[in-house]
């Protein structure tokens, strides 16, 4: 068993205090957060909770800061200089951050920190390149017997709210982070309740790589309560968040009052489509690790599989091996291959959906019970002969259960697919390039692979449609959310 290192334990024994204006502080009501090991159960960490007054108190910071200049007025390349130093200062505590996200989040050890840690820091290098590189357009406006010097430029936006999910604590964290503060904004990140550790710990390094105080401010906190405080801020230009589709609507009714731009990643159900055709070698193990890792809690999830009918007994036999195959266990564990949920209502909200698709009549090949007696595991489980319009094949479980249906031809393929109030993710299986590319067209989803699932790419914008989301992450449009466009037109 992985043994946690002495800083991490060092950082574990205290209250940890919150970031507002640089400064490190306990909330203005004296709350407190416990943290818990999902492994176990057991509380493992404890965080000082901020609230509305808090969100009202971070709010005038950032705000100040945008306003002084003291980010935004710095040169692309100090400010590039900064956020590549974040990503070093990240890899150089990478054992840490990983030993939090584990501590905290459930994740596998080994893939938290060849994973998801060195993730975060390439999008901190990601965004520190466009720092440099992000430029305006110019115009020669139509106006008859006038001239001017028409350009447009790019503003940051100004104080951006981030708020973030559990289930990649850290990732998410960086999502957001970087192309805000690449765009010259002013931030408070909101971490989710449950994974509020790696997000602090993350606050210091940007303060050590020289972040200016104020610039990002740290807020772990009720969703209800700081969450919204923030969303309904005037002070408060943009909302980014990442969470449930339900909260995100209520973001949307709360952001109506002073308009503020949205950006909203919502949930999935994301289609996993196998034609006869695939290489099956590569898919059928590809179908398990989409749905099965960090046990299913990932929002491009391939949580439906269809099968073409000609393969679907195999598909359905490899998957119910494949997930009796998984050995579940602490992340800490080397030989633990899948971990525990979030959360011991989470498991019991994931148990229910499973015991709801039984009673609507599917079959449950495998899994379908909650595991051990300490923790919140859960088996890895297939469900077939699932009513297309059932619950278990409309609604987002966030748990290692998946769907296995079959379909006859293109046409079915992609209605079945579409049959989705979610449009996040999707990937398409089969050696016939042209149907691929045809199809991919036809997928209402905010990313497609072909051959693959679940790759993020930071060039790449990711994001949903329909009751998955609004607006795009990573590449160029990940900046343009935190940016706001202003023509400026010279009179010659
Ligand atoms: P998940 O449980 O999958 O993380 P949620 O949608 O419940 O998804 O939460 C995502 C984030 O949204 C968390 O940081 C949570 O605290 C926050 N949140 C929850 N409710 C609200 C709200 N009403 N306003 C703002 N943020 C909220």
């Amino acid at each position: 068993m992985h043994q946690l290192s002495a800083s991490t334990i060092d950082f574990l024994a205290s209250t940890r205090p919150f970031l507002v204006n640089g400064r490190w502080q306990a909330g203005r009501q004296g709350g407190l957060l416990p943290c818990f090991d999902p492994a176990t159960g057991d509380r493992m960490g404890e965080v000082h909770m901020a609230t509305a007054a808090d969100a009202n108190d971070a709010v005038g910071a950032a705000r100040a800061a945008f306003d002084d200049r003291r980010w935004r007025g710095k040169t692309p390349a100090e400010r590039q200089a900064i956020l590549l130093k974040v990503a070093d200062l990240m890899m150089r505590d990478a054992q840490i951050l990983a030993e939090l996200e584990t501590a905290n989040g459930g994740k596998l050890y080994g893939g938290a920190l060849h994973g998801e840690i060195p993730h975060a820091a390439e999008t901190f290098r990601y965004y520190a390149g466009w720092v440099t590189k992000i430029g305006g357009q110019l115009f020669e406006p139509s106006v008859p017997g006038r001239q001017y010097h028409g350009f447009v430029r790019d503003d940051p936006v100004g104080v951006a709210a981030l708020i973030t999910p559990w289930n990649g604590a850290l990732v998410s964290a960086a999502w957001k982070l970087a192309p805000a503060l690449a765009a010259g904004c002013s931030c408070i990140l909101k971490p989710a309740e449950l994974t509020p550790l790696s997000s602090l710990y993350l606050g210091a390094l940007l303060q050590e790589a020289g972040v200016p105080d104020g610039v990002v401010n740290i807020l772990p906190g009720a969703g209800r309560d700081v969450g919204a405080a923030l969303v309904r801020d005037p002070g408060v230009a943009k909302v980014s968040f990442t969470g449930s589709t339900a909260v995100g609507r209520g973001l949307l009714a709360d952001s109506a009052q002073n308009v503020t731009r949205l950006s909203l990643e919502l949930g999935g159900k994301s289609p996993f489509i196998i034609f006869a055709d695939a290489d099956l070698d590569a898919a059928l193990p590809a179908a398990a690790e989409a749905i099965f890792s960090n046990a299913g809690q990932v929002c491009v999830a391939g949580s439906r599989i269809y099968a073409e009918r000609a393969i679907f007994d195999r598909v359905v036999e490899a998957l119910r091996a494949a997930a009796d195959g998984y050995r579940l266990g602490p992340g800490f564990d080397p030989a633990s291959t899948m971990g525990p949920l979030i959360s011991g209502a989470h498991r019991s909200r994931v148990d229910a959906m499973v015991g709801q698709a039984r009673a609507d009549g599917a079959d449950v090949v495998t899994g379908g019970r909650p595991v051990g007696e300490c923790g919140y595991f859960y088996a890895p489980t297939v469900i077939v002969g699932a009513a297309q319009d059932s619950a278990i094949v409309q609604e987002e479980v966030f748990g290692p259960v998946v769907v296995v249906a079959p379909f006859d031809g293109d046409r079915e393929a992609i209605a079945l697919a579409n049959d989705s109030g979610y449009g996040l993710a999707a990937s398409l299986w089969t050696r016939d390039t042209s149907r691929a590319l045809r199809l991919a067209g036809e997928i209402e989803a905010g990313i497609i692979w072909i051959n693959d699932h679940g790759i993020p790419e930071l060039a790449m914008p990711i994001g949903g449609v329909k009751r998955s989301g609004i607006g795009r992450e990573h590449g160029l449009e990940g900046l343009k959310a935190f940016t706001e466009p202003r023509s400026v037109m010279l009179r010659l």
